[in-house]
């Protein structure tokens, strides 16, 4: 997953009360604690431990993924075979797998029932949790042997790679962004300004740090802690808007549903995917069809934040890639 900021410096809502349970309710004033003392947390070895667990499930998902990856191949497909190989290496999906197509630069996966199949410039985006500590992942594949694509994908690797390079300890954010970028305007592409990497918490995928993918003049200095850092390329004008609505959920805040099927709906999001983002998909699968209607009701009770899809403004061709950083004193760990 990205975030897109809205000016402000961070355009995700964050979720600010779930007490559903009492789980729920520990975890969230764990995640308020945790944000306020955000500055420099020194990872406990047992969090790093579950943090290059989930890394290495991602990478493995990922080798596995891409040579059953082809024009043609439907969407549902790929994002289920991803979904439950994560599962079978005993993790869980973080996030429903994004698959993006050319313009589509993020937030987008398949409904229950797609029939899309893949072309063009494909992202790949995927997320595997272990006890809420997150790998956010993603790579791009060029479907139509099209060497626009291909220089795309190579700008958005490369400008991965020298962003990652220069993070340390106590590197000014637009430093990072900087790095990216200038790969990324070296192949005569421009970076998406309005997308971009982010810290990442227990159950919480955009917590605290923003990490942009072009010099944004931020002289914040980035601390230790885990970090997705994500540079998008694009031969469009360089920003996305938002599209259609995605089928991607996460809870905000907190209220009541009436409707006792709805309830049942909700105390399973919340017991299932606490803080993190879900797919409409991923209800149908559980309950049926039905479940479409209890997640309108859900989302029209103002507990869910429905994710749009984001396209490039200027409907240019957009590439993607990500790692998962933890960053110490020491060294930086690559866990993807
Ligand atoms: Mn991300
Ligand atoms: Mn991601």
């Amino acid at each position: 997953m990205t975030e897109k900021s809205y000016g402000g410096s961070t355009g995700i809502p964050t979720p600010k009360s779930i007490t559903k349970t009492k789980n729920s309710q520990e975890f969230i004033e764990e995640t308020k604690k945790k944000k306020m003392e955000s500055e420099s947390r020194i990872i406990e070895p047992e969090e790093m431990e579950k943090l290059k667990q989930a890394g290495e499930i991602a990478k493995k998902v990922k080798q596995y993924i891409r040579p059953l990856i082809k024009q043609g191949t439907p969407l549902l497909e790929i994002a289920e075979k991803i979904e439950n190989k994560i599962v079978e290496l005993g993790g869980k999906p973080a996030f429903p797998t994004g698959l993006a197509i050319n313009e589509i630069a993020a937030h987008s996966t398949p409904t229950y029932n797609d029939e899309t199949k893949a072309e063009g410039l494909l992202k790949v985006d995927l997320g595997v949790q272990i006890d809420g500590y997150v790998a956010d992942t993603a790579f791009s594949m060029d479907l139509d042997n099209n060497e626009e694509n291909k220089k795309l994908i190579e700008a958005a690797e490369k400008a991965l790679g020298a962003a990652i390079k220069t993070t340390t300890v106590g590197t000014p954010l637009n430093k990072i962004g900087a790095a990216a970028e200038s790969e990324i305007q070296s192949k005569g592409f421009e970076p998406i300004r309005n997308l971009s990497g982010h810290e990442i918490e227990q159950w919480d995928l955009h917590a605290g740090l923003t990490i942009p993918g072009f010099d944004n003049s931020q002289p914040t200095q980035i601390s230790e802690g885990t970090f997705a850092i994500e540079p998008f390329s694009t031969n469009g004008v360089g920003a996305v808007r938002e599209g259609k609505p995605s089928g991607i959920y996460m809870i905000e805040s907190e209220n009541n549903v009436r409707d006792r099927f709805a309830r049942e709906i909700l105390d399973f999001i919340v017991e299932e995917y606490q803080t993190l983002p879900f797919c409409s998909r991923w209800l149908v699968k559980k309950f049926g069809t039905r479940a479409l209607l209890a997640i309108s009701q859900i989302e029209r009770a103002g507990i869910l934040h429905h994710y749009p899809q984001l396209i490039e403004k200027g409907n240019g061709k957009v590439a993607q890639a990500e790692h998962t950083i933890i960053l110490t004193k020491k060294e930086t760990i690559i866990t993807t």
